[in-house]
């Protein structure tokens, strides 16, 4: 039965402080990543999320095992059956500049690759833009704007600008994550 909602997202970008917005979960914030761990599952309403390790660069952590990271998410959700949708945390003030840089390198950035990925397997992601409390009000329909470019998006549709420190956006965020379930019923 397919009844988790798969959440995804670069280490550090505030994934777990997002899914203790939304549900309260006492999940360690902030914590010294690296640690590889298995999925875990946190109860929302009628289905559940399924927390992935963090992906990407990790202070500490070798490329080796940063890539065996990332290649552990991408073979579960091909072989999910249990996955509705997924939702991929993104930190709105890094994703730019990071992206840019691997662009430069002429590197398909990391978050950009994830993105297409999910979508490929028919995991239509939800995008929260998180730490918006970081952009200045007057910065944020441009750093919006910005990420819709770097993933090649028509418009901010599937992005939900968030922050899980001041809470902001999160009527939004639930409120996209129940029209997303009540689609697939
Ligand atoms: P994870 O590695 O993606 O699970 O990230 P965490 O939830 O552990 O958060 C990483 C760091 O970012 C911690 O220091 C958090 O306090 C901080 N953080 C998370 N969300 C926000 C946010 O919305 N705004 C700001 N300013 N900091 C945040």
């Amino acid at each position: 039965m397919r009844n988790k909602i798969v959440f995804v997202g670069r280490s550090n970008v505030g994934k777990s402080s997002t899914i203790k917005a939304l549900t309260g979960a006492k999940l360690k914030v902030g914590r010294r990543p690296g640690v590889t761990r298995e999925p875990r599952e946190i109860p929302y309403g009628r289905v559940k999320i399924l927390d992935m390790p963090g992906f990407g660069f990790m202070a500490g952590v070798s490329k080796r095992k940063q890539d065996e990271i990332k290649d552990f998410i991408v073979n579960y959700l091909e072989n999910a059956r249990d996955v509705l949708f997924a939702v991929q945390v993104t930190d709105a003030k890094a994703f730019a500049s990071i992206a840019m840089r691997w662009l430069a390198r002429g590197h398909v950035p990391l978050e950009v690759e994830m993105y297409h990925f999910l979508r490929e397997v028919n995991l239509e992601p939800l995008l929260v833009a998180n730490k918006m409390d970081k952009i200045p009000l007057e910065k944020r329909d441009e750093v919006l704007d910005e990420i819709c470019n770097l993933l090649g998006l028509e418009g901010p549709w599937n992005i939900i600008p968030f922050s899980a420190k001041t809470g902001e956006g999160l009527p939004e965020l639930k409120k996209a994550l129940r029209f997303k379930l009540d689609l697939e019923h």
